[in-house]
């Protein structure tokens, strides 16, 4: 499944090397030469996984890794750090400061997506083509199928995406600014209402099979998908 990836790295043929090769594997890719250009891509837009780079120009990669993670919205990024070192302290420092994983440059085209899978499947499952089923709903995100007991049900793509988000994180609550980021990938530009349509239009084509009530509103909070009743 393709991914927006933030490539967060200063040397140009380097960049250039990561960016070329997660192109060619189908993600899309931002750029980012240090932590302040980074900063203001994931301000307008929450890439699904971060490429950082451990020495940058002004604030090391280190530093924006717990930035990112001190951040609610920004909390559950998956990063995978790039350092040319590797010294087992500096892993060590990395993984503390939130990072999931690390690589130490020079590394492979294979390695380099077989650890973003990896990650993506670790902390993003709804990146990930695995099937999920709650209740008799069930959701093949390889085939692109959705079926209620057995009987297919039909979703336009973003109630879609929406639907694989609720049901790869079922039971908790999530905001509607949360779900703009998670399934728009984006909470500036679109409206939060944007989100409730969307909500109704995916119950109403659940309900058919009874499936909408797995999909809950939490007043003033935001919305939940869950097997138990309230
Ligand atoms: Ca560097």
């Amino acid at each position: 499944m393709p991914a927006n990836i933030l490539v967060v790295e200063d040397e140009p043929a380097i960049q250039e090397l990561i960016a070329a090769n997660l192109l060619h594997a189908g993600h899309h890719v931002l750029r980012a030469n240090d932590a302040e250009e980074a900063a203001l891509l994931v301000r307008d837009t929450l890439p699904d996984v971060v490429l950082l780079d451990w020495m940058l120009p002004g604030m090391p990669g280190l530093q924006f890794a717990r930035r990112l993670r001190a951040d609610e919205r920004t909390r559950d990024l998956p990063i995978i750090m790039l350092t040319a070192r590797s010294e087992e302290h500096d892993k060590i420092a990395g993984l503390e400061a939130g990072a999931d994983d690390y690589l130490t440059k020079p590394f492979s085209p294979r390695e380099l997506l077989a650890r973003i899978k990896a990650v993506l499947r670790r902390r993003a499952p709804q990146m990930t083509e695995d099937a999920v089923e709650i209740e008799g709903l069930r959701l093949d995100p390889a085939t692109h199928r959705v079926s209620g007991d057995g009987k297919a049900i039909d979703l336009g793509p973003t109630e879609f995406r929406l639907l694989h988000f609720f049901m790869t994180h079922a039971e908790r609550v999530h905001s509607r600014t949360q779900l703009l980021d998670q399934v728009w990938g984006d909470h500036v530009f679109v409206e939060e209402r944007t989100v409730d349509v969307h909500i109704r239009r995916l119950r109403s084509a659940l309900e058919a099979t009874g499936h909408d009530r797995l999909i809950q509103t939490v007043r003033g909070s935001g919305y939940r998908c869950s097997a138990q009743v309230e």
